[in-house]
């Protein structure tokens, strides 16, 4: 029998082709995939035909299995001898709850490693036109998210972040945006610093909504933006409307 192995796979921002060459040596070779709702499903289709594939997400009428229920998948298929890719959207370190997955590997003594993603957040900057980094105008990026899984999770430093770093990319932030913006205005960040949402960056589907942080969640309501979209805060945004002059006004509504 040969030995298991869980390789914990970013599949990229959303955009097929945006997976790397190891992701997709890892799926032609796969028993077993367990992949996320925000991963393409023509990625599927470079596993082979007798491929496992088990859903992770949330599905209409079928509860969505539990972060316990997925490490518990990947460690029993893989101690049977299986190759278990483990295909998570974008990056798997970055809000992808990989290392909690590479914690159950290490504790039941399984073999594993981590194939890095393009994170939503480079997804969304590459596609939109807005540098996380540009000279002169941000030295700095941080990665945020916008949303806490509960009290007990680690709390988001709104105040050290708000004038923290240049660029501010921040995840699952869509439904509170009023919150989100509040926040770091209150910190610091002038109401008049550009900002940007873009929803299902780097797919067909992609729209870019650009503002400033007191405006924001105004456009994005009346556009209705919703999920998976990242907001980015800071003066690149204006980078865009350099690149794209033509697209200039075009998404705002005021
Ligand atoms: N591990 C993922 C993040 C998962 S958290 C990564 O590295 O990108 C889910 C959040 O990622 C979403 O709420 C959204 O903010 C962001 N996201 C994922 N895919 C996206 C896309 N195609 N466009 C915009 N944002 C996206």
């Amino acid at each position: 029998m040969s030995r298991g192995l869980i390789s914990i796979v970013g599949a990229g921002p959303g955009d097929p082709e945006l997976i790397t060459v190891k992701a997709l040596r890892r799926l032609e070779r796969a028993d077993v995939v367990l992949y996320d709702r925000l991963v393409s499903d023509e990625l599927l289709d470079y596993c082979p035909p007798g491929t496992l594939k088990i859903y992770c997400g949330k599905a209409p009428g079928r509860h969505a299995l539990t972060q316990e229920e997925i490490d518990r998948l990947i460690v029993d298929y893989a101690k049977v001898g299986h190759r278990v890719v483990r295909l998570k959207g974008g990056d798997p370190f970055v809000f992808g709850r990989g290392g909690e997955e590479a914690l159950a590997a290490a504790r039941a003594g399984i073999e594993f490693e981590v194939v890095p993603g393009v994170t939503s957040a480079a997804g969304a900057s590459a596609s939109a036109g807005i540098p996380l980094t540009h000279r002169g105008t941000a030295a700095s990026f941080a990665v945020v998210t916008g949303s806490r899984c509960g009290e007990a999770d680690t709390p988001i430093r709104w105040d050290l972040l708000a004038c923290g770093a240049d660029t501010l990319a921040i995840y699952m932030g869509v439904s509170k945006l009023n919150e989100i913006s509040g926040e770091l205005i209150r910190h610091g960040r002038g109401p008049d610093t550009p900002a940007a949402l873009i929803e299902n960056a780097t797919t067909s589907s992609e729209r870019v909504v650009t503002g400033t942080l007191g405006s924001i969640a105004r456009l994005a309501a009346a556009m209705k933006v919703s999920n998976p979209a990242m907001l980015i805060v800071g003066d690149t945004v204006g980078v865009r409307d350099l690149l794209y002059p033509a697209e200039l006004g075009r998404q705002r509504i005021v």
